[in-house]
């Protein structure tokens, strides 16, 4: 007996991961720094017994749509709910990519993109940024029209490197764009505009959200997008039945009451970011603009790799991002993290320097 190959397209893709090193302060997959509300833990506990945990859940997530539509003031036909953001994007490739289909990205940008594209065997199309890592509108113009993408991701603030994308280019793009454009917003609260109002019935516009970063949940997985009426119903389509477990839908909706915390907790890592940036710009290192909550930074005259391990021996891991496509080699992202946290990655970071 042998056992049988997987799909041999698959053979050269390494999944996506961060490797998680034991350290004290842990600044690598921008999640928040704090541990969701008290009374949101309390709301659930006092929720579960109500649980009929021998029946399938709601297939349709009803109350938790209805909650995240009357949170962005949108319809709960025009919200579609799933497994972390990641699901969603994995249920975008496969409703509108696919065999034969393209989804074009502009690196450097978060890897799952094009990672999940390449899994549902959609031709990745790569576009490029500028060198402040904005997008030239003539690029994604020949972008368009050359490749013809099905989709056309975009993320703002950009993973992983915190610039946001203006409105005024958003609106451009879309009318560039000839198929789907998805705008990943895990990171928009943190910045001063989103493109959640220029989500209509007829434009094709999804905006994808998650509860992992500002809502203090990413243990849930639960993220969910914004669009027409008529994607989402495309969407629902690729989902297995029953997806979303009952737990996480009560969890979802009970969250929502709890937004003005989650303001409040946005409102703090923000104030720690400009700290942050503010503290690195006095030392030897190149610091990007972020409307995130993590910063990209590059040690001058140092090799990425190194000052990260040497990061790590002092109980602090970061997200060696050194290598990837499209970053200029040695930089490195650091997640926004506690006042205390900030202050240990940035002693540590000192005594390397
Ligand atoms: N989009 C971006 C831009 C991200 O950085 C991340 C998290 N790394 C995600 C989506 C995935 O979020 P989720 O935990 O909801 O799957």
């Amino acid at each position: 007996m042998t056992l049988p190959d997987c799909r041999a397209d698959l053979a050269l893709r390494d999944g996506y991961h961060s490797p998680q090193v034991e350290v004290a302060v842990r600044l690598n997959t921008n999640e928040s720094p704090y541990p969701p509300p008290d009374g949101w833990l309390q709301d659930l506990a006092a929720a579960i017994g109500s649980v009929a945990f021998n029946r399938y859940p709601d297939r349709a997530a009803t109350e938790l749509r209805e909650a995240l539509a009357g949170l962005h003031r949108v319809r709960p036909d025009q919200v579609f709910v799933a497994n972390g953001s990641n699901e969603v994007l994995q249920s975008i490739c496969l409703a509108y990519g696919g065999p034969g289909r393209r989804a074009a990205v502009y690196e450097p940008t978060y890897a799952l993109h094009s990672h999940i594209a390449h899994l549902t065997s959609t031709e990745v199309v790569q576009g490029t940024r500028l060198g402040d890592f904005s997008l030239d509108l003539d690029h994604v113009a020949d972008v368009s029209s050359v490749s013809k993408p099905d989709i056309t991701f975009l993320c703002s603030p950009n993973n992983p490197t915190g610039n946001a994308l203006p409105a005024t280019s958003a609106a451009e793009i879309l009318g560039l764009s000839p198929g789907l454009v998805v705008l990943d917003e895990a990171y928009a609260d943190f910045a001063d505009w989103s493109a959640l109002s220029l989500v209509d019935d007829e434009v094709p516009l999804v905006v994808t959200r998650t509860f992992s970063k500002t809502w203090s949940m990413a243990a849930l997985r639960l993220g969910y997008l914004i669009g027409p009426a008529r994607v989402v119903a495309s969407l629902e389509r690729v989902v297995l039945p029953y997806h979303l477990d009952a737990l996480k839908q009560i969890a979802g909706r009970l969250a929502v009451a709890h937004d003005d915390e989650m303001r409040r907790r946005v409102a703090a890592i923000i104030s720690e970011r400009r700290r942050l940036q503010g503290a690195l710009e006095n030392l030897d290192v190149e610091v990007w603009p972020s409307e995130a909550n993590f910063l990209l930074f590059r040690p001058e005259n140092r090799k990425g790799d190194e000052v990260w391990r040497a990061l790590v021996d002092r109980g602090v891991l970061v997200r060696n991002t050194s290598n990837w496509p499209g970053l200029a080699s040695g930089c490195l992202r650091v997640t926004v993290g506690t006042g205390q946290e900030n202050d240990a990655f940035l002693s540590a970071l000192k005594e390397i320097l």
